[in-house]
């Protein structure tokens, strides 16, 4: 079989495999489509700390099952699946208290485990015992089922920044993470969605699909002005940063209204994580600042039900769609911003 695997920074391959074979307790799957996101890009030219080369890369699948392990139960050929990315022990402190987000032990597929760039995958046994594998309703195809393992990610964010019924929310950065960003705002019951992005022609993009009610292109206009204007001097009960910009996160902190929640979706680069925290706007507003690491396999499932449903539409959202050997130039397109959801059809 095909797959894409990553060698070293700089040096991910396109070559053939053996197709592996389901140990006990495992499932293979024929993957039908795995997508792609800017994890990936980071990936392809920095590495990740854990993942030892060579590796398949893809954390984003959805396929079909073709084979069952040894003592699998209630899985079988045929079966459409869509699966998780971090995989969470299940029995360390955080996991038995419900924190599955921050297990201490978590691994990835993709990144301790072959991913979904491939033609061919196993999802182990760890994945199947935390629930891991979902159940494609009928109807929902396989590149949308595909997008469940982000939004899941975005889920896990809102439910922590609490976005709910009224709240008026501003999304930094239009890429896909901020396109699902709006798309859940909406589905939460948020009263006004406002995206902001420093890219005129991403923002154009974004915003044509997903249809905020404001837009604030934060290259010419300053983002916090805009906002408190929109707000008549409020400024946002809720800010979710879709951006790896230290400064965007001040931004947000900044334009949060009193009992505003900050939601620092997206990490900073490594070497440079350390932003200014005006301390006494988060005091004396109460302000509540969270971050976001990930989705729970509890996450997965239910933004798999908010896409079947329509709830969260994703299909207009996955604009291109490409075979395994021309991953690489999806790569390319996700970095080139001109994209919003690429996913790979092996
Ligand atoms: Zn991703
Ligand atoms: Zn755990």
């Amino acid at each position: 079989m095909k797959v894409v695997r990553f060698h070293a920074p700089g040096d991910v391959r396109i070559s053939d495999a053996p197709e592996p074979t389901p140990g006990a307790g495992d499932v293979k799957i024929r993957v039908r489509n795995c997508s792609t996101c800017g994890t990936d890009v980071k990936i392809s030219r920095f590495g990740h700390h854990h993942i030892v080369p060579p590796r398949v890369m893809g954390h984003e699948i959805a396929g079909e099952v073709v084979e069952v392990g040894q003592d699998v139960d209630g899985w079988a050929p045929g079966d459409r699946v869509q699966v998780i990315a971090a995989i969470p022990c299940g029995h360390c402190v955080e996991c038995r208290r419900g924190f599955r987000t921050v297990c201490e032990n978590q691994e990835s597929m993709g990144y301790h485990y072959d991913g979904g760039f491939a033609e061919y995958l196993v999802v182990p046994a760890k994945v199947l015992a935390v629930d891991g594998l979902n159940r494609i309703p009928d109807g929902l195809d396989y590149a949308q089922a595909s997008v469940a393992e982000p939004l899941a990610c975005v889920l896990n964010g809102q439910q922590l920044a609490r976005v709910g019924t009224g709240d008026d929310v501003v999304i930094i950065g239009s890429g896909p993470i901020g396109c699902l960003h709006v798309r859940l705002a909406r589905a939460r019951g948020a009263a006004r969605v406002t995206l902001v992005e420093l890219n005129p022609e991403r923002l154009a993009l974004a915003a044509a699909l997903v249809a905020p009610d404001a837009t604030v292109c934060a290259g010419d206009t300053d983002p916090v002005d805009a906002v408190r204007k929109l707000t008549d001097g409020r400024g946002a009960d809720v800010v979710v940063t879709a951006a790896a910009s230290g400064s965007a996160q001040e931004q947000a902190v900044q334009m949060a209204a009193r009992q505003g929640r900050i939601s620092l979706f997206g990490g900073l680069p490594k070497d440079n994580p350390t932003i200014r925290l005006d301390a006494n706007l988060v005091h004396y507003r109460e302000l509540t600042v969270v971050g976001a690491n990930g989705s729970s396999p509890a996450h997965n499932a239910e933004a798999l039900r908010l896409i079947a449903s329509g709830a969260v539409p994703v299909a207009d959202l996955i604009t291109h769609r490409l075979p395994l050997d021309a991953t690489l130039d999806a790569f390319d397109l996700v970095a080139s911003g001109t994209a919003i959801k690429v996913t790979i059809e092996p």
